[in-house]
């Protein structure tokens, strides 16, 4: 026989759920040498004995991250079948976009001050030449370049 050994009137702490929170507690009835019954000192509610120690389940961010991190490295890559159909696609646009933009000898120098119309081909300093496919009000330009389309901020359109 241990002389801490609890027993009912011992002193314990327990989860108190009427407090809320971890109280000291009168051992109120044993059941074999586990604590059945406890009361709060504090609000004398009587009630099942909840160790203090046992922790609620709490979901790890961590591990759901990695889970997650997971699950985006296994993303399989486009089908085989849709990149070729990409390609045929780019290679189209590609072709429009030199019968498009070889009629114009003099393009006209991309500036963001300057307004253009559909039809205009343009030269821009980093993308290259480019044909005007679309004005959108109030000032913005999607072109054609060889590589794709963009939209390019230009002056406000009447
Ligand atoms: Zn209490």
């Amino acid at each position: 026989m241990t002389e801490n050994q609890i027993q009912a009137g011992s002193s314990v702490e327990s989860i108190c759920k009427r407090c809320k929170t971890v109280t000291d507690h009168h051992v109120v009835a044993m059941l074999g040498d586990k604590i059945a019954k406890v009361e709060c000192k504090v609000c004398r509610a009587r009630h099942a004995y909840a160790s203090p120690t046992a922790e609620p389940k709490v979901k790890t961010p961590a591990a759901s991250r990695a889970k997650s991190a997971a699950g985006s490295g296994t993303a399989s890559p486009a089908p085989r079948k849709a990149s070729a159909a990409a390609l045929k696609q780019a290679q189209a646009q590609t072709e429009q976009w030199e019968k498009l933009i070889s009629p114009c000898t003099s393009p006209l120098a991309y500036s963001m001050e300057r307004t253009f119309r559909t039809g205009d081909v343009l030269a821009h300093p980093v993308f290259g030449p480019g044909y005007v496919q679309k004005v959108m009000k109030p000032c913005t330009i999607e072109v054609l370049f060889k590589d794709a389309v963009r939209n390019l901020r230009c002056g406000k359109l009447a």
